[in-house]
């Protein structure tokens, strides 16, 4: 009964509390607002404003991408909807918003704006996505990892690098680029599936081949541009 009771109540109170009803001291480690020193910390859907004096917070630190973004943790994302919370954000953080605020602020609304995009650039490809999620689980992707990956898969991105020297035009170059393009969304697939199972040292397997087919991406985007 106890347990219960106790359980609602810290589900409903928060930290404070937990110093209160367990053995640690009491120690609020809730935030201020920096302005007007209003406790709570930032608040609202977005948790960006102070309640009370609506000054802009700093970014919180133990906030990931996903959360900042309004996004469960997953590999499957819907890329409309990141979209959009994305431009709502940064509608609301913008910098230009914040030319008649204290420079505080001005500093605050170009911390959220650079943090924004770079979490929306993070989660909006697969490639970075699948590696920022691995990275949430303490799994990296150091360079130069050839070892991970098999002799024959080797052998396939060689024979497709090497079709692409030879290209003769730009038709010759685009079959090259379907063809990459659809084996990215077969790894793409696979290695949501491999998210989904939880088996993160799949999913390392195939964001490490989808990281080579990335490389030839950029070689052909680089052959397009005219001399
Ligand atoms: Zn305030």
């Amino acid at each position: 009964m106890w347990s219960c009771w106790a359980g609602t109540l810290l589900r409903g109170r928060g930290r404070c509390l937990a110093g209160v009803l367990g053995r640690r001291p009491l120690v609020c480690e809730r935030p201020r607002c920096w302005s007007c020193g209003t406790p709570g910390g930032p608040q609202g859907r977005d948790r960006l404003f102070c309640p009370q004096c609506r000054a802009l917070q700093p970014p919180d630190p133990a906030r990931d991408y996903f959360s900042l973004l309004d996004c469960n943790r997953s590999f499957r994302v819907d890329t409309v909807k990141l979209q959009q919370k994305y431009q709502q954000l940064q509608r609301l953080v913008h910098p230009d918003f914040f030319m008649q605020r204290p420079q505080t602020e001005k500093d605050f609304s170009e911390k959220h704006s650079t943090l924004l995009n770079d979490a929306y650039k993070t989660l909006l490809a697969p490639l970075s996505r699948g590696l920022y999620l691995l990275k949430l689980q303490g799994v990296e992707i150091p360079e130069g990892t050839d070892h991970e990956v098999d002799q024959q898969f080797l052998m396939e991105i060689m024979e497709i690098s090497e079709k692409l020297e030879e290209a003769p035009s730009v038709v010759g170059m685009e079959e090259i680029e379907s063809a990459v393009r659809a084996k990215q969304k077969e790894l793409t697939d696979s290695v949501s599936r491999a998210f989904e199972q939880g088996d993160f040292e799949k999913a390392k397997t195939i964001l490490t081949k989808m990281k080579y087919f990335a490389n030839v991406e950029e070689k052909i985007k680089l052959k397009k541009i005219p001399i």
